[in-house]
């Protein structure tokens, strides 16, 4: 037999297709709804001003002699209280393990290579339906998924009870994946009141959650309000993990920029935990690079730059309904026979319409 005759063509990536039709389409009014990127009124992408105070900033170090393990232990810290609150005590005592990540699907990717190590008979439970990547990213790391239901077509919202039975019916200590906010693709949030109930099932359950944030503020337009389902889990005594894109709210795509997060009993554990995350880190890829992770800690460590960033994500948060509400009234303005409330009900940047 010769090398790699067995290897076939894989499965093409369907947004990928719809994003070369779009571009092979000479229609000079066309707009891109595939791809889950922020476009500006004038289709840029987005880009914080304060990015060009920071890249200077950062120039003026020799990326080369900085210490990586300096560099991310400050990073992981800033986004830790990004991600569960500056005064939370999980980050006053340290009760975390956490490692930089190659932005969101590397934290994923990360947290299931650790979970086949230590869990290597477990599942992970999905939501029906759920940011195709994930279903990837769990069977390359040998994980059997499982789906929940989450979404019911027929109100175009959450069918939160069949949710909960999916909770109660789960082997105990089952591992799931929560979007926290702006669930993607369908657009479709719980509300307070309901991750509470959530969150009280996973206890009596023993159930652990992991936390897949890509798109914190974009619920909301507010970091802390859309982190607050993460932040009930907390409270309510449960170990949380938690992975942290910055790709869409910082819109630093490419730099592939983000933390993954392990909450641990006590500091020991938390020093254990790190230490496995960055051996199989290490074995992947040694180190992320640096240059993202030095500008995304820059901002977040000085007060005048975190605060210039939040209110132009909160300025993308505001477009983002403002299309949606636009959006609606068009389609009501047609006389449209149709219901269309959902696209103003879902909320961030996907709206679900089957
Ligand atoms: N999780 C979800 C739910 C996403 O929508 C995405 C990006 N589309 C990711 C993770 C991956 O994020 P990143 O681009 O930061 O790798």
């Amino acid at each position: 037999h010769g090398w790699w005759d067995k290897v076939r063509v894989a499965p093409k990536n369907p947004i990928v297709s719809v994003n070369e039709s779009f571009l092979a389409d000479p229609f000079p009014h066309k707009v891109n709804l595939a791809m889950g990127t922020y476009r500006d009124d004038n289709g840029k992408p987005f880009t914080p001003q304060c990015f060009g105070d920071a890249e200077a900033k950062i120039n003026r170090y020799t990326l080369e002699e900085t210490n990586s393990s300096e560099v991310s232990s400050k990073f992981v810290m800033e986004s830790v209280k990004l991600a569960y609150g500056n005064d939370s005590f999980v980050v006053r005592e340290g009760l975390y393990a956490g490692v930089p990540a190659l932005s969101g699907t590397g934290a994923c990717r990360l947290f299931a290579e650790f979970q086949r190590n230590f869990y290597p008979d477990s599942l992970i439970h999905l939501p029906d339906p759920t940011w195709p990547n994930h279903h990837n990213i769990w069977r390359q790391a040998q994980i059997p998924v499982k789906t929940f239901h989450y979404y019911d077509p027929d109100t175009k919202g959450l069918d939160f009870d069949a949710l909960i039975n999916d909770i109660k019916n789960a082997p105990d200590s089952s591992i799931f994946l929560l979007h926290p906010c702006a669930h993607n693709p369908t657009g479709v949030d719980s509300t307070e009141e309901q991750w509470r109930e959530i969150s009280y099932q996973f206890k009596v359950k023993n159930h652990f959650p992991f936390f897949d944030m890509a798109y914190q503020g974009f619920s909301s337009g507010d970091l802390d309000k859309d982190a607050a389902a993460l932040r009930i889990f907390v409270e309510d005594g449960h170990l949380v993990g938690c992975a942290q894109s910055f790709a869409k709210n910082m819109g630093l795509f490419g730099h592939k920029v983000g933390c993954l997060s392990v909450l641990t009993r006590d500091i020991k554990q938390a020093a254990a935990v790190k230490s496995q995350l960055q051996h199989i880190a290490h074995s992947m890829y040694s180190s992320p690079p640096i240059h993202g992770i030095l500008l995304v800690t820059m901002i977040l460590s000085d007060p005048n730059m975190k605060e210039q960033w939040k209110k132009e994500m909160k300025i993308m948060a505001n477009r983002i309904r403002a299309m949606r509400t636009t959006l609606h009234r068009n389609l009501e303005d047609l006389d449209s026979s149709f219901n269309w409330e959902h696209i103003t009900n879902q909320v961030g940047m996907f709206c679900f319409l089957d």
